[in-house]
């Protein structure tokens, strides 16, 4: 909507000698609303977002107020509300997004109206790279092989992602085999600057804006290293997002991280990304924006900004924000965007006045701090921490003292008279007349590592020719600290050619000089691009990773979010049997035990020429500083002798960005991709649900939808389903892991005709309600105070008393028209965010959420699908109350003119026919939640928003 307050709208040079038009942040410096010019980059870009969508309703005047006046220091209670440009998701959690998508189509349709009204209002690009899996490595048809895979697995998922492409205008899908959500994100779906029509015709009417975005992936601040706010958000924000609806968040604290000097020799970005990593956990960044600035951040290529931005999860920040500069406009230039769109973008933010890193002394940030970039030294972290970096000298060191530290310390609880403990594993042993036995151990189905708690299908049986040629030959000594995964992986290294071609140049010098990879290592190379491809091919680099094994094993996410695929059955089985601390070595972002791997306990992440070099050495308790990395007819190799020169380095980056071969590779993903094509799509508007399918079905959230929203009033005669103590996550409540046989959703699978061993995980079935809504609260580590003594999703149903799931209790419940609640003590939803927490909980017919303290995101989310939060006044508990469980509970004060955290009665009739009421406090915190409230959640208010606009 247009409008002129503070008489900010603005023309600029949009080239061409064209005007555009633009929200003027300076404006409102001009209009006396505060020290703009000195508030965070970052704060300004949000300001501007504020700025432009005051309709007096989602955002009003009085939000803009706010942001212009923060102050560095000020206590942070105020939210705003942030309405995004785009949307970015992966296909973990973009499949469930699109569900609900086509079930409020199918809503729509059934209501007699155009389904097509319903579209995202801003664009939204899935990228599937999630679901690609090592299953084949060190082989050159690795790539096609795991392609292969990774379609049979998940065909039917990709069957839906197609329709949805036809489906909607503003949806697009990068399919598989392409890249990696966050590099493709920065090599070509970032505009930096975006525009559209305004109303009316003038000389000029189109009206340009900044590029930000929120994404359902934590890493998605890799795009802050292109100036661009954005951040990873849950799904039911995203949904919102996608639907024009803010996304609210707390005013943030911004830190400023003043850099200075430059990298030294043989230090790489992957270094400084370590170093900055435990200097801002150290510093206690959680819940804010960390923005770079001074001369140090000023020579950084924007990879580099990108590679630490990646971090900011790690660090805990919501960003790890670089301003845009000429920097970033020779990125966008030299990755193929057209020159007069940089010329645009240089243009935009020059009249912003945002444009430019700021010096020292320029921007008032709530807390600062310094690093010199000369000080960063090659570094390694881990084993189970992004935050714990180790100096690489430093590693065999603090190997050997984690060895012995005690569990609780993130250690591993060993004595040290283990450590010499070894093992000779050969492939001999199992390979003889046992074709089966390379894969063994994933058919014996143990406990899922948190890569099959992921979203992937069951492994299918393979051809029974591949098992033996999926691993070379080996004969080893396995010890404590072996390497057995050596992974160039992840965006967060792979969108940075001086580190991609570090590892290809280290490799070279390693071949000539005869070194070779023990076979036992599985090495693996996933770029999160195809450029990466073209560039190591070009500088004749790739035939010397091939020849390490470093060979192409897909473009996807693979070992970085724990799809490493299956180690030899001999290796795993010794390494478990003789309780091995194994190490992988990986240029990723995260290493928390089983996150690599389920048997490889010692992770340690690291840039791509040093998974190269351990890779080469095979161990990780080694001092690569003053021990050889291997043995030639001429004698000892050193590290010192394999790692490339800056100059080296250098020379090969200048035929790694060129705009050519970005246009060429991210022009036509369909004609490039044969496998993605021969996946069938239905047409059509409406999706046709197949009532068969075990993975894609139409959730009930609209099924009884009516044009006219309920009205809000009292709760009244409700059972608690569960009782619960304090920091119950996310996790507990929507389990993302294994499935049990016996539990509600097993139980249903076997009933649908799903095997066991295809019952893959609760996270991978997200696009079925129904085994979702059987799952809530059936985490196996739950425990409900009203169950004492018991474990998982179990409860007492009332006034009975029986014994039994919580699903089962909630559908009794249902069938006595018995609304519920769930009473709970402090955090109650930490962890990540996770849409299905909130949404099982409203399908389970729980009502209100009674709890000591909400996780932010949670208790949003619980808004957000028409679950009321309520907060206990401090010291008052469910102990303190002694419930147990036995009682009706009504929620009294609930009415049209319900108000934003107003208080609110606890009204609790006790078995004994004594009756208490307490007050509480509505955890409605905004006046649009409300609304949201109001229509039963925000996918409804949406839905009847559209419909009434037609
Ligand atoms: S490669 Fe890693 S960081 Fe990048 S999107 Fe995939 S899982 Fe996330």
């Amino acid at each position: 909507m247009k409008h002129n307050l503070f008489n900010s709208l603005a023309t600029f040079d949009a080239g061409h000698g064209r005007q555009g038009s633009f929200y003027s942040v300076p404006a409102l410096e001009r209009a006396g609303l505060g020290s703009i010019s000195r508030l965070p980059v970052s704060i300004r870009l949000v300001l501007e977002s504020v700025l432009r969508n005051c309709d007096g309703k989602k955002v009003s005047e009085q939000n803009i107020r706010e942001l212009a006046q923060w102050q560095p220091k000020a206590s942070r209670t105020e939210e705003i509300p942030f309405v995004v440009a785009r949307i970015v998701l992966q296909d973990f959690t973009g499949v469930p997004l699109l569900v609900d998508l086509a079930a409020m189509r199918s809503a729509v349709a059934r209501l007699g109206r155009n389904p097509k009204m319903i579209e995202p209002l801003v664009p939204v690009d899935l990228v599937v790279d999630h679901s690609v899996q090592v299953d084949f490595a060190g082989t050159a048809d690795s790539l096609a092989r795991n392609l292969d895979m990774e379609f049979h697995r998940n065909r039917e998922r990709y069957e839906f992602l197609k329709w949805g492409m036809q489906a909607f205008e503003t949806f697009k899908v990068v399919p598989p085999g392409i890249g990696i959500v966050h590099q493709v994100n920065l090599e070509y779906l970032a505009k930096g600057v975006l525009s559209q029509d305004l109303e009316g015709s003038t000389p000029a009417s189109r009206l340009y804006y900044p590029d930000t975005l929120v994404g359902t992936d934590s890493h998605t601040t890799m795009i802050n290293g292109l100036g661009i706010v954005g951040w990873g958000v849950g799904g039911i924000e995203a949904e919102a997002g996608m639907l024009g609806q803010p996304v609210y968040f707390l005013t943030p604290d911004v830190v400023g991280v003043h850099l200075t000097g430059a990298l030294t020799e043989g230090v790489t970005a992957t270094d400084l990304a370590l170093t900055l990593t435990q200097m801002l956990r150290k510093a206690k960044v959680v819940g804010k924006f960390v923005e770079f600035f001074g001369a140090g951040a000023t020579a950084l290529p924007v990879v580099d900004r990108a590679t630490i931005a990646n971090m900011a999860p790690e660090y805990g920040a919501t960003m790890g924000f670089f301003p845009v500069d000429e920097e970033c406009v020779k990125y966008l230039r030299a990755t193929g965007r057209p020159d007069e769109h940089c010329r645009l973008y240089r243009n935009y933010y020059q009249a912003q006045g945002l444009f430019g890193i700021p010096g020292k002394g320029e921007i008032d940030y709530s807390q600062q701090f310094e690093l010199d970039l000369a000080t960063v030294v090659p570094s390694v972290a881990g084993p189970k921490r992004p935050q714990d970096r180790i100096e690489l000298p430093n590693l065999k060191k603090e190997f050997l003292a984690a060895f012995v530290r005690p569990l609780a310390e993130n250690g591993f609880g060993k004595s040290a008279n283990e450590l010499a403990s070894s093992v000779k594993v050969s492939s001999d042993t199992h390979a003889k007349g046992d074709t089966d036995h390379s894969y063994g151990h994933r058919k014996a189905r143990v406990e899922p590592s948190e890569s099959e708690m992921r979203d992937q299908h069951p492994t299918p049986d393979l051809p029974q020719d591949l098992p033996l040629s999926a691993f070379a030959r080996f004969d080893t000594e396995l010890r404590h600290g072996s390497v057995l995964i050596a992974a160039i992986t992840s965006c967060t290294n792979t969108s940075n050619p001086s580190v991609m071609l570090a590892a290809g140049l280290l490799a070279k010098k390693a071949v000539e000089k005869g070194l070779h990879v023990d076979p036992i290592v599985k090495t693996s190379l996933a770029p999160g691009s195809r450029v990466v491809t073209d560039y190591l091919e070009k500088t004749g680099l790739q035939p010397y990773l091939d020849q390490l094994g470093f060979n192409l094993v897909g473009y996807g996410c693979t070992t970085c979010i724990g799809n490493s695929g299956p180690l030899h059955a001999t290796v795993e089985e010794a390494v478990t049997k003789n309780e091995l601390i194994a190490a992988s070595v990986l240029s990723g972002n995260r290493n928390f035990e089983a996150r690599v791997h389920q048997s490889v306990k010692a992770n340690f992440l690291m840039s791509p020429p040093l998974v190269v070099a351990f890779a080469l050495a095979g161990r990780v308790d080694i001092d690569l500083s003053t021990e050889p990395i291997g043995q030639n007819k001429e004698g000892k190799v050193y590290l010192k002798d394999l790692w490339p020169t800056l100059a080296e380095v250098r020379d090969a980056m200048e035929s790694a960005l060129s705009p050519d071969v970005f246009r060429r590779l991210y022009s036509d993903f369909v004609g490039q991709n044969p496998k993605w094509n021969e996946i069938p799509s239905t047409t059509g508007a409406v999706f046709s649900w197949d009532l068969q399918s075990t993975y894609i079905q139409e959730p009930p959230f609209f099924m009884q939808f009516s044009l006219v929203p309920g009205t809000i009033s009292d709760l009244k005669g409700a059972r608690a389903l569960g009782i619960f103590g304090d920091s119950v996550t996310t996790d507990h409540i929507s389990p993302a892991g294994s499935i049990k046989k016996s539990s509600p959703a097993g139980q249903y699978l076997i009933e649908s005709g799903v095997m066991f061993e295809d019952f893959n995980s609760y996270g991978s079935r997200r696009g079925n309600d129904r085994v979702m809504t059987r799952g809530t609260f059936a985490n196996v580590r739950i425990k409900n105070l009203m169950a004492p003594g018991t474990e998982g999703g179990v409860t007492r149903h009332q006034p009975d008393g029986a014994p039994m799931s919580i699903y089962d209790a909630a559908m009794k419940y249902d069938r006595e028209n018995t609304p519920l609640i769930v009473i709970a003590g402090q955090e109650y939803g930490t962890g990540s965010s996770r849409d299905w927490a909130a949404k099982g909980t409203c399908l389970l017919g729980v009502r209100a959420v009674v709890a000591q303290s909400f996780e932010r995101i949670h208790r949003s989310n619980l808004v957000g699908m028409g679950v009321l939060p309520v907060q206990f006044k401090e010291g008052t508990t469910a102990q303190t109350l002694q419930l147990d469980g036995t009682e009706q509970y009504d929620v009294l004060g609930l009415n049209s003119n319900l108000k934003p955290q107003q208080d609110l009665i606890l009204k609790i009739t006790r078995a004994t026919g004594r009756v208490d009421e307490v007050v509480v406090r509505c955890r409605i915190d905004t006046p649009i939640e409300i609304d949201y409230y109001a229509h039963g959640g925000i996918l409804p208010f949406v839905l009847r928003q559209l419909i009434a606009a037609t």
